[in-house]
């Protein structure tokens, strides 16, 4: 997977290299470039923003400097096209679903969002040549997109084939098919006792069957008890 992200602080991305996608990008898994959006300004004080049309608080991001980096790195003319993910709390809600849907994708571009948004126009410009998908990490208000891409990618890199040690893990996830959807049961490793705390006992009785039933049972108690939602009923 190819993977570009434009933003006015390339800095914040740096865990990106960082844990697991960092090894990723080392293995030649996922290639990541960062490109700072200033790169593209057009004035000695490599100006991103300006008021608001119509009035009121804060900042817009200009259009031109989105065009030209969006022009630069994935010309009309090339070969192909990225799908443009675009950070917004006004965005459709981040889900493993969407995870899952974004994995599948050969090349993602991210644009970082910063004051008051990017002017509007930028998002019509690529999406006439690309897919754009405003994603939103939850009901609140970042400052910037750049925490969003961070989120988002951690989720995605783990979802393509090779990216994880054990392959299983991911697919055993709270939220995957192998689980209908729901969350994980708890975890335990050794020792068997810890502070007065014992591990379930089934989970050391080598029970295969057992074992398998008390994970779902228990599967389903938390996932009623914390996210009925995901239950359906
Ligand atoms: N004025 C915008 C609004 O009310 O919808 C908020 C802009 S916010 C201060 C600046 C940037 O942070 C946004 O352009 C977006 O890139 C990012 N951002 C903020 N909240 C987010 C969220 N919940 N999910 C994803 N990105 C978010």
């Amino acid at each position: 997977m190819s993977v570009d992200v434009v933003t006015i602080f390339p800095e914040y991305l740096a865990p990106l290299r960082s844990s697991l996608l960092g090894k990723a990008i080392e293995r030649g898994q996922v290639r990541v470039d960062v490109h700072d959006l200033r790169t593209w300004t057009g004035d000695p004080h490599r100006t991103v923003d300006d008021t608001p049309y119509g009035g009121g608080p804060g900042m817009v991001m200009l259009p031109e400097p989105w065009g030209r980096a969006l022009d630069a790195i994935a010309p009309p003319d090339g070969p192909g096209q990225p799908r443009l993910v675009v950070p917004s709390p006004a965005g459709r809600r981040f889900s493993q679903s969407v995870a899952e849907e974004l994995a599948g994708e050969p090349w993602l571009l991210f644009g970082c969002g910063r004051y008051e948004g990017i002017d509007a126009r930028v998002l019509d410009y690529a999406g006439q040549r690309m897919v754009v998908d405003e994603i939103s990490l939850g009901d609140y208000v970042l400052c910037g997109g750049e925490v969003a891409v961070l989120a988002i990618l951690e989720a995605v890199a783990r979802l393509i084939p090779g990216v994880l040690g054990n392959a299983l893990s991911a697919s055993e996830d709270s939220f995957s098919p192998a689980v209908d959807g729901l969350l994980e049961a708890p975890a335990y490793t050794k020792p068997a006792v810890w502070r007065g705390l014992e591990v379930p006992e089934v989970l050391l009785s080598g029970h295969h069957g057992n074992i398998a039933r008390w994970r779902r049972e228990e599967s389903v108690r938390r996932t009623r008890a914390r996210r009925p939602d995901l239950l359906g009923d």
